[in-house]
């Protein structure tokens, strides 16, 4: 048997997780994110060097960022060049089509004038 906790966010009484029974905060939306504010400040201080760090690799970062979008592309290229033929395809059928009707209703027009 679990016991209920109170809340150090809400103050509401709540039963922890089986999983986690040290665990102080609610499961609710609002208390689960200031949980992780607290969470995230309470690290940065313990790491206050991270973020700098992060930021000389951040170049790194962005070139496999860079990577995996053109990884992305290279995958989704194949689909979007069948895409792209079916599109061209319907736009052909549908430019004839248009061009027959333009072509009908100005013969139409060249009779009515003679
Ligand atoms: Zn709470």
């Amino acid at each position: 048997m679990i016991e209920e906790k109170k809340c150090v966010i809400c103050g509401n009484p709540f039963v922890p997780n089986k999983y986690r029974p040290n665990q102080a905060v609610c499961s609710s939306v609002e208390c689960q994110y200031q949980r992780q504010l607290v969470n995230m400040s309470g690290w940065r201080k313990k790491n206050p060097n991270y973020f700098r760090y992060k930021e000389a690799r951040d170049s790194s970062w962005k070139e496999t960022c860079k990577n995996r979008s053109l990884e992305w592309r290279k995958k989704h290229k194949e689909y979007l060049k069948l895409y792209r033929e079916a599109h061209k395809t319907r736009h052909c059928n549908y430019m004839r089509d248009y061009m027959r009707e333009y072509r009908k209703k100005k013969k139409m027009n060249e009779n009515q004038n003679t």
